[in-house]
């Protein structure tokens, strides 16, 4: 597999707008734009940096992934996003290695990226996201 660079770096928070008052206002990371994604029940918002982002991520819902991370975890480090250049090969070779995938299939996320979850049982405890997007 192909993979060039983190794409980005998601964290789980409880508020997007609270949570800007430490990466804009303290960190100085300038968040460039926010988006709804509905499916998965989040909000997110981009804070690009350097060659890779960082990535807040809201729930919109109680039921939502991330409002039950945060139940069970708190906020904190939610997955790790690695860009690919083929997406479906990819998710192809980690099948033929066995590794537990959450998604068989890629789907759409935030930017019209086509993505797809690594379970972290097969991955040393993180949630791996690939991402194929121009
Ligand atoms: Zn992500």
């Amino acid at each position: 597999m192909e993979i060039s660079k983190v794409a980005h770096i998601g964290i789980a928070v409880k508020s997007i707008e609270e949570s800007l008052k430490f990466y804009e206002g303290t960190l100085g990371i300038k968040c460039v734009g926010q988006e709804e994604v509905r499916d998965q029940k989040v909000i997110t918002a981009f804070l690009p940096l350097g060659e890779t982002e960082v990535e807040l991520l809201q729930s919109t819902s109680e039921d939502g992934t991330i409002a039950k991370f945060i139940e069970k975890r708190g906020e904190g480090l939610h997955h790790l996003a690695f860009k690919v250049y083929n997406i479906e090969k990819a998710l192809e070779e980690l099948k033929a290695q066995g590794i537990r995938l959450i998604d068989e299939k890629p789907r759409i996320g935030a930017g019209g990226a086509k993505i797809a979850f690594i379970h972290p049982k097969s991955a040393n405890g993180i949630l791996i996201e690939i991402s194929e997007r121009e």
